[in-house]
């Protein structure tokens, strides 16, 4: 099929930073070669969607968004990448009319084969190194580690993003410096594994501390990282005024017996004593995390100690997640699976926790000045303006004025840098 015009592609991401960033560079890749980006929610004649499998959920509305490009366009050339393709490729070549399933050690492939596909011919190579181009100015997610060996119990990842592997720091830099010089303020370190950021002996720290050096960006932010990474030398290096003052570290159960049978390597007086030293290093630090309601054995007792941990530490944000099983995982395999109904109650349970965190801790921060950039605070407040809005790729000063009973922050612009 040759192409007269160059065709237009859209693209969905579900799930992490991590495929989030690795969908930007299949869209740069693209862009380069002259395909026109387009709405996911319009008909295109591409439609690359990058997968999640972290839950059953991820798994079904992957499937939902191919079907989607589907119904819009028949006839489209339909790319399934990501961990779901990777674990369930088969289920996904079910699917009438998907194009091409990639596995994720071939997923640097994608733009070449999306280009063969169309017979593009006059183009630029997609990978000789040329810019990328900037979308928003702002916030930019840079991947530099990829995979797990962790094997947690309940966690497909790390039979999905075999075996860790970190970027070389240089390149690293090179992309940060690019980035600044397209005008983006802020980069978000991710990776699967951020806290092993391995390159020779540079470890994490040291890699902040390097693009701490760079001009241009203003903020450092750190996706998430394990409770067992949050190292001292880390928590030194976050002192530096361009590292935002927000950590997620991933909980999961507040409980010593739902942590052991989830091959997580901490106990709940570990997880608090983290806490601690983080809040004694790091004024006002947002701290938010990740929780799961009904683990398989998860008693009422194990339930509620979690509760009472989540109640002790005051998280500003917390992200909750129904357990389901996963294929292949050691948790799929436990006994005392919890049913669906106890689940959500569970689940119910600490959304309202978190809830009420949130507010407690956005109420904390009336009347403190913080930075801003679109919309979100250093320490990982979403504020709306009242009044005057500030320019949307700006770091501004604004004061934390009002926090309402759905957690709804207020702020009031107090200058431009
Ligand atoms: S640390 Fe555990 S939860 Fe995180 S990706 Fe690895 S196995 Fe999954």
């Amino acid at each position: 099929m040759v192409f007269m015009k160059m065709p237009t592609i859209a693209y969905h991401t579900l799930g992490c930073k991590v495929n989030q960033y690795e969908t930007e560079k299949i869209r740069e890749a693209l862009e380069r070669a002259g395909f026109e980006t387009t709405a996911f929610s319009s008909r295109s004649d591409a439609y690359v969607i990058n997968t999640c499998s972290v839950t059953s959920i991820a798994d079904s509305k992957s499937r939902a968004a191919i079907r989607r490009t589907l119904k819009l366009n028949p006839d489209a050339y339909v790319v399934v990448a990501g961990c779901y393709a990777q674990l369930e490729p088969d289920q996904i070549r079910t699917i009438e009319g998907v194009g091409l399933v990639v596995a994720h050690e071939e997923k640097d492939n994608i733009p070449e084969r999306i280009i063969a596909h169309f017979g593009c011919t006059d183009t630029h190579h997609p990978t000789s190194g040329g810019r990328p181009r900037p979308r928003m100015r702002t916030r930019a997610v840079v991947k530099v580690q990829d995979g797990c060996d962790q094997f947690c119990a309940y966690c497909v990842i790390p039979y999905a993003r075999v075996g860790k592997t970190s970027r070389p720091l240089n390149d690293v830099l090179d992309e940060l410096r690019l980035l600044a010089e397209f005008g983006y303020k802020e980069i978000v370190f991710a990776g699967i594994r951020l806290g092993s950021y391995e390159d020779g002996d540079i470890r994490l720290p040291q890699l902040i501390e390097h693009a701490t050096r760079i001009d241009g960006i203003e903020r450092i932010r750190l996706s998430s990282i394990e409770p067992w990474e949050v190292g001292n030398e880390l928590l030194d290096t976050m002192i530096h005024p361009k590292v935002c003052r927000h950590l997620h570290i991933p909980l999961q159960s507040g409980d010593d017996d739902t942590l052991r049978r989830m091959n997580r390597p901490y106990t709940a007086s570990d997880y608090l004593g983290i806490i601690e030293r983080v809040r004694a290093r790091i004024d006002g630090i947002g701290i938010t995390t990740d929780v799961i309601a009904g683990f398989p054995g998860e008693t009422d007792g194990e339930f509620n100690n979690t509760c009472a941990l989540i109640e002790l530490v005051d998280f500003s944000r917390l992200h909750v997640f129904r357990y389901s099983p996963r294929p292949g995982t050691r948790a799929a395999a436990l006994p005392g699976h919890i049913d669906a109904h106890a689940k959500k109650l569970r689940a119910q349970t600490l959304i309202e926790i978190g809830r009420r965190a949130m507010i407690r801790f956005a109420s904390s921060q009336i009347g403190n000045t913080l930075e801003v950039l679109a919309g979100l605070t250093d320490n990982y407040i979403e504020v709306a303006f009242a009044g005057d809005a500030p320019p949307k790729g700006e770091i501004v000063r604004a004061r934390i004025d009002g926090v309402d009973e759905k957690g709804a922050v207020q702020a009031v612009l107090i200058s431009n840098f």
